[in-house]
């Protein structure tokens, strides 16, 4: 039986409807109530066979319009492999340290090493780290001035 994939036009949710019948009323899980349309053109089907029965999202005997789960999980943007920035770790791992000992040392070395590791990610978008290289900086600024202040 040919897939009939509708999609809702207000979330833009692909919604699976083969089990529906045209003209039915069906609910978005986004909460939009429309009538099924026709297939289509080229996966058109006529009569629209009964439903096989035991599928988990067919329309219960008395539910007027039924929720429809999505066909995939909505995708808000494209999953892209992202990789851990070293160097974001490496400054934040400093960083951590220097708030416990060896502040004058390791709290500048936290900055200069997160600064590495932000213009690292600005070269290449798809490292991942810009809030450990942030939280590095933060620390080691802190950690810098406190020790100059004590
Ligand atoms: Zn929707």
């Amino acid at each position: 039986m040919a897939t009939h994939i509708v999609q809702c036009s207000r979330c833009g949710t692909q919604l699976d409807l083969s089990a529906f019948a045209i003209g039915q009323t069906v609910a978005c899980p986004c909460g939009h109530q429309f009538a099924v349309p026709p297939p289509a053109v080229g996966t058109a089907q006529p009569a629209q066979p009964p439903p096989p029965p035991g599928q988990p999202w067919q329309r219960p005997p008395q539910g007027p319009s039924p929720r429809i789960p999505p066909v995939s999980p909505p995708m808000p943007y494209v999953a892209q492999r992202r990789r851990p920035c070293r160097e974001a770790n490496h400054a934040l791992t400093y960083a951590i340290i220097s708030i416990f000992c060896l502040q004058i040392i390791l709290g500048p070395v936290a900055i200069v090493k997160a600064n590495e590791a932000q213009r690292k990610m600005a070269a290449d978008p798809s490292l991942d780290g810009s809030g450990k290289a942030t939280a590095a900086k933060i620390i080691g600024i802190i950690t810098t001035i406190l020790v100059w202040c004590v």
